[in-house]
């Protein structure tokens, strides 16, 4: 099998002002987890490379540069599958770089799937991760956005931007969720997604990310999927299960799964998002009804990436 790695790097209300950096981030971190592929390593470490990537990069909501919440603090969570169904999944974390290595850890190291809050901290402490001091994972352009979110709200205004103030907008403004998705040369698939959730969310909400079949799924049988977007929206939606059924019962390929199931879901919950897939068979899906998402994938020794609707650009891996 020719393995293939695709990534995001978060669908929304992308500004102008963080283009060039999500691209540079998207690039290093598929080329990163493309390096373990290329020299016959797994689907799961490749994707975990490409999500630590990401996590280490403020400009995407995952580790370091996540949103923060109304109390001005990251709760980050995570999940990570692989394609004979087994996953780990973590949420209310703080204080930790690499959620993604923590979820990873749930899957190999018990005899549970999903683990959250004070005690995902234990368990993450007992596995030997770091825990930084206090706010480590702050950055001011995330203080930026929640002051700009408190703001709007006590004003009364719509915290969603409409496309003209985004337009118009010079500071980066949100960064986003990232996610992987990998077939390595066994046709073995796997799928890591990690986030900090939405800017001014209340203290203690949970999203899409760590959920399986929302945020994440993977099997051999069919393919992989990481989404990114509203979570609220994602989360009700079953987003990435519901592309993976079409694939299966419908027989489509995963790019007409997933732009109509994306699309599908915009039209009846209004929230809006993204998502990649890779099928079985090693074919690529990637839409996103926002109007950005960062994506990146190398196939072929090719690296294939864009940002914006209609985007492909191509450059030797
Ligand atoms: N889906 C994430 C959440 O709502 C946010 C994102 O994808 O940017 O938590």
């Amino acid at each position: 099998m020719e393995p293939i790695l695709l990534v995001h790097g978060g669908a929304g209300d992308i500004t102008n002002a963080r283009v060039s950096g999500k691209l540079d981030g998207i690039k290093t971190s598929v080329r990163r987890g493309f390096s373990v592929l290329k020299n016959g390593g797994s689907a799961l470490d490749a994707v975990e490379e490409a999500v630590r990537s990401m996590e280490l990069d403020e400009n995407f909501n995952a580790g370091y540069g996540s949103c923060l919440n109304t109390n001005g603090e990251v709760e980050v969570e995570a999940s990570i599958m692989i394609g004979d169904l087994k996953s780990g999944c973590v949420t209310l974390l703080h204080d930790i770089m690499h959620p993604i290595s923590v979820a990873r850890k749930v899957m190999e190291k018990t005899n549970h799937t999903f683990l959250g809050g004070e005690q995902a901290m234990q368990f993450a402490v007992n596995q030997n991760f770091e825990i930084l001091p206090k706010g480590s994972l702050i950055t001011q352009n995330a203080k930026d956005a929640l002051a700009e979110f408190l703001d709007r709200q006590s004003k009364g205004l719509d915290t969603i931007f409409s496309p003209t103030e985004l337009d118009k907008k010079e500071a980066p403004g949100e960064p986003g969720t990232v996610g992987a998705v990998a077939i390595d040369i066994h046709g073995n698939i796997a799928v890591a997604t990690s986030t900090g959730g939405i800017t001014g969310k209340i203290p203690g909400r949970i999203g899409d990310t760590p959920i399986l079949g929302s945020g994440t799924y993977a099997d051999n049988t069919i393919g992989g999927v990481s989404t990114t977007g509203h979570g609220e929206t994602l989360m009700r939606f079953n987003l990435a299960q519901r592309i993976l059924q079409k694939m299966f019962y419908e027989k489509v390929s995963a790019q007409e799964a997933t732009e109509f199931t994306v699309k599908e879901m915009t039209k009846r919950l209004v929230g809006t998002g993204g998502a990649i897939t890779i099928s079985k068979s090693g074919d690529i899906g990637i839409h996103f009804s926002s109007k950005r998402m960062a994506w990146a994938y190398i196939k072929s020794n090719k690296l294939f990436f864009g940002i914006n609707k209609g985007d492909s650009y191509v450059e030797s891996a």
